[in-house]
C-alpha cells in the first residue's frame, strides 16, 4: 500500500512556542559584518560579533526562519565527551588525537550550559549524560575497553547490562550499554535555538526568507552577496551554512549533506507511563552508524530517528510518509504498548558530513570565513565554533581557536554521479548492518 503523504513539521519547533519573526531583506545594502545562516553556528557568531564590535553594523540572514533548519530539527544531544571508536584509545597517538578533539567537545558542552544558564533558556536542559546501547553484542565492539579508557582519561563512563538498562529505561529492548556523563547533556533543541534568538543583542539586524544566492569575494576583502531581490556588500562574512555549503559552491569536493528523518509521539498516556515504570527522561544513541536514536523527553514523548540517507534534493512528503512507517516499526520494537497512531510529528533535516569526520573552520578568502560540517554532532560544536569563528575573524586568538584551526581538514570526495552512487551504497550498507538496532 502506498503511504499517504506526511507534512514535514519539526515537533520540537511546533512545541517551542511562537518565534520572533524578522523581515525579508531587499535592495542594495552595505555592512561591516554579514553572518549567513541562522542556525547554532550563525547565531553564536552573530552574538559574539556584537560583544566584540558594539559600534559595527552586523547583519544575520537566513533563507528560511532563524533556528528552524537542522538546529530546530535535531535530536537534542549536546556532546561534551564523544564516544571513541573501538581501539581509538589503545595507542599513545590515538589518545593524543582523541584529546585534541575532546578539548573542543568539552568546551562546546560547557558553552551550551553557559548560554542556557546565563540567558535563562527554558529548554529542558538535562546534564545527566546519555547512553549508547545495542541489542546485539557484536554491534558494540570493545564496550568495556572503551569505558575503561574513557574513565582513565578523566571521563565518566559506566557499562550497563540488560537489567540495568531495563531499570533505567523502562523498556527491555537493549542488552548492552554504556552511559557517558562528563558534561554530555540533553535538551529541547528548538527551545534552545528560540532562546538564543529571543536573547540576540538588539544591535544585530536579522532577516528571514533572505537567501544568499551567490557569494563573490571582493578584491579588497569581504564579499558581495546577491539575494533574490538585492545584494549585500560586506567587509567581513561568516558563513554558517553547514549542509548547504555545497549548494553555494563552498567545499563541494569536501563535504556533503545527509538527510535524516525523525518522529515525535504524543505524550505517554498514564497506562503507558505505568508500563515504563515512570522512567526519568533519557537519551539513547547507537554506537554504530545507521542505528537508531531514541529519547524519552522531559514532556513525556518518545523521539525516534532511524534513517540516514544521501538525498541532496531533500525528502519529499511521500518519502517522509515511508520513513514514518520505519519510525513506527522502531517504536513497535521498543514500546509494544504504544498504538500505531502515537506519532504526532514527523520531519526531515540535513546534517553535514565529511569522509574523515573532520569539520570546517577556516578562512575561505580574505575576510570570508566558514564554520560547519559537524558530522551529526553540531548542536554544541556549532554553538562553540560559531563563537570562536567570530573571535578569529576579529583577529583574536586562543588555545581553542588554534586547536580548531589545526584540526585535520575534511578530505577530498568525488563529485557528481560517482559520489551519489558511492554514498547511496555506503549509507544503505550501514542501515542494513544496523538492522537489529532499528
Ligand atoms: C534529524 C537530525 C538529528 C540530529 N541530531 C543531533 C544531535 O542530537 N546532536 C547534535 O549535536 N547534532 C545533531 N544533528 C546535527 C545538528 O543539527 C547540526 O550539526 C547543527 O544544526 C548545525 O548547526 P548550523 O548552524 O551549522 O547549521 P544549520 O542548523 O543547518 O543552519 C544553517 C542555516 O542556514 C540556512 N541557509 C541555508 N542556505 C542558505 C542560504 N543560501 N542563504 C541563507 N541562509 C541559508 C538554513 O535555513 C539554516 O537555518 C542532527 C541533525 C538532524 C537533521
Amino acid at each position: 500500500m502506498t503511504p499517504a503523504n506526511v507534512t514535514d513539521r519539526s515537533g520540537w519547533v511546533a512545541l517551542a512556542g511562537n518565534y520572533r519573526a524578522f523581515p525579508q531583506l531587499a535592495g542594495v545594502n552595505k555592512t561591516d559584518w554579514l553572518v549567513i545562516g541562522g542556525g547554532f553556528t550563525g547565531l553564536a557568531a552573530a552574538r559574539r560579533l556584537a560583544e566584540l564590535h558594539p559600534q559595527d553594523r552586523i547583519m544575520l540572514i537566513d533563507r528560511k526562519r532563524l533556528g528552524q533548519g537542522a538546529s530546530g530539527r535535531n535530536s537534542g544531544f549536546a556532546v561534551a565527551m564523544e564516544m571513541p571508536g573501538p581501539g581509538d584509545l589503545n595507542s599513545a597517538k590515538g589518545r593524543a588525537d582523541y584529546l585534541e578533539h575532546a578539548a573542543i567537545h568539552k568546551a562546546a558542552g560547557a558553552e551550551v550550559k553557559r548560554l542556557v544558564t546565563d540567558l535563562g533558556i527554558a529548554c529542558d536542559y538535562d546534564p545527566n549524560g546519555y547512553i549508547f546501547a545495542v541489542r546485539e553484542r557484536a554491534k558494540f565492539k570493545a564496550l568495556e575497553e572503551r569505558a575503561r579508557a574513557l574513565n582513565d582519561l578523566g571521563g565518566e563512563a559506566k557499562v550497563l547490562d540488560a537489567a540495568a538498562l531495563k531499570s533505567r529505561l523502562g523498556i527491555s529492548f537493549y542488552n548492552h550499554g554504556l552511559w557517558i556523563g562528563a558534561g554530555n547533556a540533553l535538551l529541547q533543541p528548538a527551545r534552545f535555538a528560540k532562546g538564543l534568538i529571543d536573547n540576540l543583542p538588539p544591535q544585530i539586524e536579522c532577516y528571514e526568507n533572505t537567501e544568499a544566492v551567490t557569494i563573490t569575494p571582493n578584491g579588497t576583502g569581504g564579499a558581495t552577496v546577491t539575494l533574490a531581490q538585492g545584494s549585500i556588500q560586506a567587509a567581513r562574512v561568516i558563513i554558517g551554512l553547514n549542509a548547504f555549503m555545497p549548494r553555494l559552491g563552498i567545499k563541494q569536493d569536501r563535504v556533503f549533506p545527509i538527510s535524516l528523518t525523525a518522529s515525535l509521539t504524543r505524550p505517554l498516556a498514564p497506562a503507558e507511563e505505568e508500563e515504563m515504570g515512570r522512567a526519568a527522561p533519557w537519551g539513547m544513541l547507537c554506537p554504530i552508524e545507521g542505528g537508531a536514536t531514541v529519547r524519552l523527553t522531559a514532556d513525556r514523548r518518545i523521539l525516534m530517528r532511524n534513517t540516514a540517507e544521501y538525498e541532496p534534493a531533500g525528502i519529499s512528503e511521500k518519502m517522509l510518509a515511508k520513513r514514518r512507517e520505519w519510525h513506527e516499526m522502531g517504536l513497535r520494537h521498543r514500546f509494544p504498548f504504544l498504538p500505531k497512531d502515537a506519532i504526532e510529528f514527523t520531519w526531515s533535516g540535513h546534517m553535514c558530513a565529511s569522509r574523515n569526520w573532520s569539520f570546517v573552520f577556516e578562512a575561505l578568502s580574505p575576510g570570508v570565513f566558514a564554520a560547519g560540517c559537524y558530522n551529526g554532532a553540531g548542536l554544541a560544536r556549532g554553538t562553540l565554533l560559531g563563537k570562536l569563528m567570530a573571535e578569529h575573524a576579529s583577529g583574536e586568538t586562543s588555545p581553542l581557536i588554534k586547536n580548531a584551526l589545526a584540526q585535520e581538514k575534511p578530505s577530498w570526495i568525488p563529485t557528481g554521479p560517482l559520489f551519489t552512487l558511492i554514498a547511496k551504497i555506503r549509507l544503505g550498507h550501514e542501515l542494513r548492518r544496523a538492522r537489529s538496532e532499528h
